[in-house]
């Protein structure tokens, strides 16, 4: 499915972004004093966290917008589950309006 590629990308830029931000918070930790851009550094960790809380966002809006798209529905018929779209059921063969 379209969404759960798209999902995937995020999860997998999340990681890198994760990665990113534990070598980066690592060394700031590390610095003994003679690293003259820590500050900045500590602000690129900042930004870091903020680029994957928006990730966090991406991915709730995607799981949200999958729950909200219907997937199917019943056959009035039958009962049986049939695709939003289809005009035939695939159980009972009853000829159904694909706008319902
Ligand atoms: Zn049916």
């Amino acid at each position: 499915m379209k969404e759960s590629s798209i999902e995937k990308k995020v999860l997998a830029a999340n990681e890198r972004l994760r990665v990113a931000q534990e070598r980066l918070d690592a060394a700031i930790l590390t610095n003994d004093g003679s690293w003259p851009h820590a500050e900045a550094m500590k602000e690129i960790s900042e930004r870091l966290r903020e680029a994957r809380v928006c990730n966090d966002q991406v991915q709730q809006h995607i799981e949200a917008s999958a729950e909200v798209v219907p997937s199917g529905r019943d056959c009035p018929a039958c009962g049986t589950s049939i695709r939003a779209q289809a005009t035939l059921c695939g159980y009972c063969w009853t000829r159904l309006s694909p706008s319902l």
